[in-house]
């Protein structure tokens, strides 16, 4: 049997209808902005495999740090002992995040990250004695796949089978100009129950790569914070330069009590997640009542593996060269959104930072859009591109080392695809 065959017979895939899904393409390595098939076909990983490329695959200096780790300490308990990569990289991220977060808590991948942040701001009103027990958070939200991470997402197909064991979440609308004022009425309304409000700023990723302003979260987390509810803002997807800065967070003044990593945090390496909070949360753990503790915690904590891909991603990310790279992105993109303005296909753009979402024109078509997705994915597969549509949305979020020749072959197949599908 071929791999193909093998992995049909004994694996169970992510996100897959493994009865009509097309067999599993067998990947056997990665360079750059490429993978390569076993039968030596090249890619391109336009969606940077799930969103978590950041530097492009295989990475020659990730690769070294995690082997010279990997021979000295692979793994030690995270309670009651430390080691030197933990406390560097809590050292290092804690000084380039908003100035207010102070500590950090790892575990293992965004879901992770979430549950931890929802335990934190809950535990927080219980050690206080408050009853501040409803958690806010935005429609379409997606934080993730675990019972707490789904509860606090969008109700959905995703959710459907679940609904009823999930735990109830105030959902509001995304705000604009004309909802904002009433937004901040029903916070006020809701405020002394609110734990917390969570949200994914300025771009919600799986909703179909949703954008809006930052002028206006920066309004919500303002009255947020007069209303004493506490802010987690989930940077799994954003954080690490997607959004055109290093996080989303730093489009707006105001600062979130708590923020989730994951995606980009080891440069796409390997899981790992990381959850940051300001002094007051940590300090409304301390007690000598032991029943005050954060009882949460993950046996592979704080894996000196993934610290090591976390620092070495992290010195790649501060490279200059890098923020280069992340503006030229945002530039071709920007000019290639201008260019398709106006097709008969294309029924809108929305761009933030290196993220790029062209929203596929269906009309009243619905047995057009009913098999659009499968038939754009196929389509650039063949052309040797990696895009995962969204329903009726494409989007393109490569790697930073994407080269402007790659980039503007993605934008040629596109533009292509526009006449052939
Ligand atoms: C992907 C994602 C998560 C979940 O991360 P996993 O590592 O897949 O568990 C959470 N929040 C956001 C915003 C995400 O995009």
């Amino acid at each position: 049997m071929n791999l193909t065959e093998r992995d049909l017979a004994t694996v169970w895939h992510p996100y897959t209808q493994m009865k009509t899904a097309a067999p599993p393409i067998p990947i056997i390595k990665g360079e750059g902005t490429c993978l390569f098939g076993e039968d030596g076909k090249r890619y391109i990983d336009a969606v940077s495999s799930w969103w978590v490329n950041i530097h492009g695959h295989s990475h020659p200096y990730i690769a070294k740090k995690v082997a010279e780790q990997l021979n000295v300490l692979e793994h030690a308990i995270f309670a009651g002992f430390t080691h030197p990569g933990a406390v560097e990289l809590a050292e290092r991220l804690l000084k380039i995040l908003p100035d207010n977060q102070k500590k950090a808590f790892y575990s293992d991948n965004g879901s992770t990250a979430v549950e931890v942040a929802v335990k934190m701001c809950l535990q927080y009103w219980s050690n206080q004695g408050q009853g501040r027990t409803k958690i806010l958070a935005f429609k379409n939200a997606y934080h993730g796949d675990t019972f707490g991470a789904m509860s606090v997402s969008g109700r959905s197909a995703f959710t459907a089978a679940f609904d009823s064991l999930l735990f109830e979440v105030e959902f509001i609308d995304l705000p604009n100009e004309s909802n904002i004022s009433s937004l901040k009425s029903h916070i006020t309304s809701l405020n002394k129950e609110l734990a917390c409000f969570i949200f994914e700023p300025l771009v919600q990723g799986s909703a179909g790569m949703i954008m809006y302003e930052p002028e206006f979260l920066q309004e919500i987390m303002s009255h947020c914070h007069n209303e004493k509810v506490l802010l987690i803002a989930d940077e799994v997807f954003t954080g690490f330069g997607r959004t055109g800065k290093s996080f989303a967070c730093n489009h707006v003044q105001q600062q979130p009590d708590i923020m989730c990593f994951s995606k980009g945090l080891t440069g796409g390496t390997m899981a790992f997640g990381l959850t940051t909070c300001t002094q007051d949360i940590y300090d409304a753990f301390l007690s000598d009542d032991k029943l005050k503790t954060l009882f949460h915690g993950h046996s592979y904590t704080a894996n000196p593996v993934a610290c090591a891909a976390s620092l070495a991603s992290l010195d790649l990310f501060l490279e200059p060269s890098t923020q280069q790279n992340i503006d030229r992105i945002c530039a071709m993109h920007s000019a290639f959104s201008t260019k398709i303005k106006g097709n008969k296909s294309v029924k809108s753009t929305r761009q933030t930072g290196t993220i790029l979402a062209i929203e596929w024109e269906t009309g009243d078509n619905t047995s057009y859009f009913s098999g659009l997705r499968d038939k754009l994915y196929q389509y650039f597969l063949k052309a040797g591109i990696i895009l995962r549509p969204l329903g009726n949305i494409i989007y393109i979020l490569p790697p930073y080392c994407i080269t402007d020749t790659e980039l503007n072959y993605i934008y040629s197949t596109i533009e292509q695809a526009f006449d052939d599908i």
